[in-house]
């Protein structure tokens, strides 16, 4: 008998754009995604940052090509995603990857102007950036969007309420999109990364995380940023085309663990 599958799992010659690439898991899934054969734009805030992982890419066989791009920033989203479009012709993948979070309770004396940035990269910029990739990933035919949210969006922490708030926004954004943009082809999911070892997390001593996870997660212990790069490659394969509206816990089942 002939094989029953018929859908692909490569993502070979697929373009794909990643947002806060330089660091962390925007930087393992431009990795992973050039590993895998696919056109990456790696974009983030510093130049020489972004130039450093292309180089690493290169290096290691891949295809990359580095662009500033903050998010927040309108003529900035629409200059990099034309000239991605220029230099490969098209754009398949948009990875939401870029962030921050301030440490900012609710009476703080700067929580108001944090609210505002926080929710301008965390959340608007999701939604903007999609506006902008939105005629090229139709055209693609298989377009993907990924939001990178997080656990954050399925829970609360004390003292990041705008985190939280624009964590939780991006989950039902991700819902919303899939059932606006389902009529033209393009799945939009999203990664709820628990506790990862990245730059946002780099300041918390290693007693402290070791203490987190073993109370917290079931794994007991911190993941690694290829580990959630691997769960935002398989929404983004060809044969992932019925998955969508979608949320994905990447947390070593924090969410799920009672005691
Ligand atoms: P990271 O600090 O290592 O990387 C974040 C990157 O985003 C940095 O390179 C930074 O320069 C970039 N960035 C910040 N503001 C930007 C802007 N305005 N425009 C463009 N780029 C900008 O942290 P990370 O943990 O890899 O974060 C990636 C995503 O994962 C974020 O959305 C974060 O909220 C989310 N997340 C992280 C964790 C964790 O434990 N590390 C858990 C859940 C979710």
């Amino acid at each position: 008998m002939a094989r029953l599958s018929k859908l692909s799992r490569s993502i070979e010659g697929k373009i794909a754009l990643v947002t806060g690439a330089a660091s962390g898991m925007g930087r393992a899934t431009a990795h992973l995604f050039a590993d895998e054969g696919a056109h990456v734009a790696v974009t983030d805030l510093d130049a020489d940052k972004v130039s450093r992982v292309v180089r690493e890419i290169d290096e290691a066989g891949g295809s990359a090509f580095g662009w500033v791009l903050d998010v927040s920033q309108r003529a900035d989203r629409v200059a990099v995603v034309s000239a991605i479009v220029q230099k490969w012709g098209g754009l398949d993948i948009l990875i939401n990857n870029a962030g921050i979070v301030r440490y900012e309770p609710i009476d703080a004396p700067s929580f108001e102007e944090g609210w505002g940035r926080s929710l301008d990269i965390l959340l608007t910029a999701q939604v903007m950036l999609a506006r902008e990739c939105l005629p090229h990933l139709e055209a693609s035919g298989g377009g993907r969007i990924v939001n990178i949210a997080s656990t954050e969006g399925l829970g609360a922490t004390k003292g990041v309420s705008a985190y939280t708030a624009s964590k939780t926004g991006v989950i039902g954004l991700t819902r919303s999109l899939a059932v606006e943009l389902g009529m033209k082809g393009i799945t939009v999911n999203c990664i709820c990364p628990g506790p990862i070892n990245t730059g946002m997390t780099a300041d918390i001593p290693d007693e402290s995380k070791a203490i987190f996870a073993a109370r917290r997660s079931a794994l007991k212990r911190y993941a690694e940023p290829e580990e959630v790069a691997h769960g935002t490659l398989n929404y983004v394969l060809p044969a992932s085309q019925y998955i969508t509206g979608t949320h994905l816990a990447v947390d070593g089942g924090l969410t799920i663990k009672n005691a």
